[in-house]
């Protein structure tokens, strides 16, 4: 009997516990309410809705293009003249990339920018179908989705724009063409020639696999390769008169793995060895790898690399080899901007997730199955908006460098299936269906009707302002690049 008591009592306790966690908020929950819908958003949305064929066919063409970091030629010139029969002053090839352009519209303050990414990814090449079917064996696709990523930023900046010839709104549009994202490459270029000078914020967003508005930073990173030089020998008849270029490269990894114990935990350090020799009867006087170093931010990223420096020059002495470093890029960590954030998920709230049909939930889910994962289809909610639980990030972005000149806002529209993984098949697949064209009409109706409410709260862009600079602690943007680098030179290809 007391037994018994004392077993009710465990299981009343055990009951109030449970409910008690359920009941709990989330403490980093930040209460959004959904924008207002003003006449001039409604406007805005309909002309969304009216431009949608326009819109698809030009998201449809750059997904057929899919040219690679720096080989947009195709896929610049069709958003770059798109804002140019739009209204928009287009200035091409900017900061000595043939593939960056800048289009601008109006005068005066505020100067409200959008980034417009269209770069695509090596070896993805996917038809859209629901299991992996190249279109041309070994050729680029869009599995990042950069094809709705920059007609859906070029085309909210048209709607905008529309509004504020119509109702002679004043204020200053900037849509960046920003080429070689992938490569982490293009905007830091940009940011460093000062293209991104002057904005009062700007307006940034990334299709994904989700509906929601990040506060997460991401990596600081630095890039680069390096080539060992060295002197062959025959391996087994004369091997003491060579210089194994290839064990430059080991003893660096060997040096690399080691240290990353005595590196804070946030390091990452990941590598690949793109020419390790020919023969293994022939003593290597030549090889190179390519390096990524990661942390938390420039500071410790920096520290780094000073350090991954001095192993490489290690390992130089110890196989009696000389070295070349080749920096390729760095780029900072994301400054989130919780003020400018909140605009654009009320308007997330307000414009709604995109609405899929029966259809397309079937192919998301065919996906799925072919990926061996749970057929949960395409997300239909929108992610809740809260403080980030860590203050870092895992990937790294050149968008980095633009949060660290202007507040910059982010946004995720939803295009792939949930839990697919990203730079995918599936993902090319996606972005050259309906599902994709619903995601943009989504993005650019968000990034539109935010940029509405920018315009006409001066006081918010003031608060967004504010935390930036506090945000940024006295530090001032230095480019992560070596004066004298230079953007990598690839010319257009014939035909
Ligand atoms: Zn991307």
């Amino acid at each position: 009997m007391r037994r018994n008591l004392i077993f009710g009592a465990l299981i009343l306790l055990a009951a109030a516990g449970f409910l008690s966690a359920a009941e709990e908020v989330n403490p980093l929950l930040i209460p959004v309410k959904p924008a207002k819908l003003t006449p001039l958003k409604k406007e805005a949305l309909a002309w969304v809705d009216a431009a949608m064929p326009e819109l698809a066919r030009l998201n449809d063409e750059i997904w057929r293009n899919a040219e690679i970091a720096l080989e947009e030629y195709r896929s610049a010139e069709a958003l770059a003249s798109y804002l140019d029969k739009a209204g928009f002053k287009v200035e091409r090839g900017v900061a000595g990339l043939p593939t960056a352009f800048v289009g601008t519209y109006g005068s005066g303050q505020p100067v409200i920018g959008f980034l417009a990414e269209y770069d695509a990814l090596p070896g993805l090449s996917q038809e859209t179908v629901s299991s992996k079917k190249p279109v041309r064996e070994g050729a680029p696709g869009h599995g990042c989705g950069h094809n709705i990523f920059g007609v859906a930023s070029a085309a909210s900046a048209v709607a905008v724009k529309e509004l504020m010839a119509a109702h002679h709104i004043a204020g200053t549009l900037k849509v960046f063409g920003c080429p070689a994202e992938e490569t982490v490459e293009g905007k830091v270029f940009m940011a460093r020639s000062g293209v991104f000078d002057g904005l009062s914020l700007c307006i940034q967003w990334h299709p994904g696999d989700e509906n929601a508005v990040s506060l997460e930073s991401s990596n600081a990173l630095n890039q680069f390769e390096v080539e060992f030089f060295g002197r062959t020998a025959h391996s087994a008849g004369d091997p003491w008169h060579g210089r194994s270029a290839l064990d430059g490269i080991e003893l660096t990894d060997v040096g690399l793995n080691f240290l990353r114990e005595h590196l804070q935990p946030t390091a990452r350090i990941h590598y690949v060895i793109l020419d390790g020799g020919g023969a293994p009867n022939v003593v290597p006087d030549h090889a190179r790898a390519w390096y990524y170093v990661r942390d938390l931010d420039r500071e410790s990223v920096e520290k780094d690399y000073e350090r991954v420096l001095e192993v490489i020059e290690g390992a130089a002495k110890m196989s009696g080899t000389t070295y070349k470093i080749h920096f390729k890029s760095g780029v900072h960590e994301t400054l989130a901007n919780r003020a400018g954030g909140e605009v654009v998920y009320s308007n997330l709230l307000l414009v709604g997730a995109p609405a899929f049909s029966n259809e397309e939930q079937a192919f998301a889910k065919a996906i799925q199955k072919d990926l061996g994962l749970e057929d949960k289809g395409l997300t239909a909610k929108i992610e809740p908006f809260s403080l980030p639980e860590k203050s870092w990030g895992s990937g790294s972005t050149d968008v980095a460098e633009v949060s660290w000149l202007t507040p910059t806002t982010d946004l995720s529209v939803a295009f792939t299936p949930l839990g697919t993984p990203g730079h995918h098949w599936s993902a090319v697949a996606c972005s050259g269906t309906s599902i994709a064209h619903k995601c943009l009409a989504v993005a650019s109706k968000v990034m539109a009707a935010s940029c509405l409410d920018f315009l006409a709260q001066p006081d918010v862009i003031k608060k967004m302002r504010d935390e930036w600079t506090a945000r940024k602690k006295g530090r001032e943007y230095k480019s992560p690049l070596p004066a004298d680098l230079q953007p990598r030179a690839v010319p257009r290809k014939e035909g």
